[in-house]
């Protein structure tokens, strides 16, 4: 019998089943609200951060995010080439153009070295993805949005639990997003949250996602401004509630699959891992190989391989200016890396033996390609 390992998977457990039976039997009328405070209460506590609301998703609150910044046509916001599309869209619905700016051999994130260069009168903010867990450089970029007088967002759908210098990923931006998708740490089923230290940024987009109601009125269906509406539900905020409780737990379980992978993969010299520099914590929401270039690797005949022995994989992210609906922006090193590199299966529920079938699976592979 074929081993089947998925690449990733919820952990649910009795506690997450207890919070949603609850919520479904008595979460309504006046209690209707009830799990989703709690929810952006544990958020808030754990980041910490002073103001978190819960969304229908990640990509949702982006949306919101930038439409609070007050994006117009014309405006420009700086990006990564290399991070999952939704991080980029959503400023597009305003009119705003993303420009893409190369990252890092390293960290797979933007490089900060780049990022002067590419910000002319029209730029507004810098969004700073943490991918795959990876810490984005914070110091260097926050000091480059100060200078220019940008906003910061991070984007930590990816990076919830990791750490930059002792402080939470998504805590250290003027907003910070993340997502409850299914394949995410923390899940909702969907779902996504913004957060927030600034009390005037917060207040405009309460307005915002309540379409367009202002909590201080108390006029009740008074709109005074066109709004949103990206809102989670109860049932889905009692499913992150129990996650919360178990936040500690599914951060260091993806830690210890991501050392299972080291111990097996690290010292083999054609490819590298996920990294993490010793003023970070990495919370390896996806443990990812990068191949050498030189070893002329056909990811294709590599995956196919692996999902034959039961494995399903992921493929690298593409640079999003390969896509045809923006401007093409020839990033060395986002070009370089994309077609080098898979995610590797990391749900939480996985075992050590998993994880050495799927490293060992892979090994074979690559002698088999040489
Ligand atoms: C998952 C993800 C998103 C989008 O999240 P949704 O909740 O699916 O909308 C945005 N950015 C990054 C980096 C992601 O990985």
């Amino acid at each position: 019998m074929t081993r089947k390992i998925p690449y990733a998977k919820p952990s649910i457990t009795e506690l997450e089943i207890r919070y949603v039976t609850d919520a479904i039997t008595n979460g309504w009328g006046e209690h209707c609200y009830d799990y989703i405070y709690k929810f952006q209460d544990a958020f808030k506590e754990y980041l910490p951060v002073k103001h978190a609301l819960a969304t229908a998703s990640c990509t949702g609150a982006l949306h919101m995010v930038f439409a609070t910044l007050g994006l117009r046509p014309g405006d420009e916001v700086i990006v990564p080439d290399i991070t999952w599309s939704a991080s980029v869209v959503p400023m597009t619905y305003l009119g705003a153009k993303p420009i893409f700016v190369d990252v890092c051999r390293n960290s797979w994130c933007i490089d900060p070295s780049k990022i002067e260069a590419a910000i002319t009168p029209n730029t507004k903010a810098i969004l700073a993805v943490h991918l795959y867990g990876n810490l984005a450089e914070l110091d260097q970029i926050a000091a480059i949005a100060k200078k220019h007088n940008l906003f910061l967002i991070e984007d930590a759908a990816e990076a919830l639990g990791s750490e930059y210098k002792g402080k939470k990923a998504g805590a250290m931006g003027d907003f910070g997003v993340f997502s409850f998708h299914g394949t995410k740490t923390v899940t909702t089923g969907e779902g996504g949250m913004i957060v927030t230290n600034r009390d005037d940024l917060f207040d405009r987009l309460q307005i915002l996602a309540d379409h367009g109601r202002n909590p201080k009125r108390k006029k009740m269906f008074w709109v005074e401004q066109i709004g949103y509406k990206y809102k989670m539900s109860n049932l889905q905020a009692a499913l992150g509630c129990a996650q919360m409780l178990r936040i500690e737990e599914l951060v260091n379980k993806k830690r210890e699959i991501f050392g299972w992978y080291k111990s097996a993969l690290g010292k083999i010299e054609s490819l590298s891992l996920n990294p993490e520099p010793d003023y970070t914590k990495n919370s390896y929401w996806m443990p990812t190989v990068i191949f050498d270039e030189n070893l002329r690797l056909d990811r294709e005949a590599l995956t196919a391989y692996l999902a034959e022995k039961g494995i399903s994989t992921r493929p690298f992210f593409y640079p999003n200016s390969m896509f045809p609906m923006y401007e093409k922006a020839p990033n060395p090193v986002s070009y370089a890396i994309y077609d080098k590199g898979i995610n590797l299966p990391s749900y939480v529920d996985m075992t050590k033996p998993d994880a050495d079938y799927v490293s060992e699976s892979l090994i074979t592979c690559l002698r088999q390609m040489r």
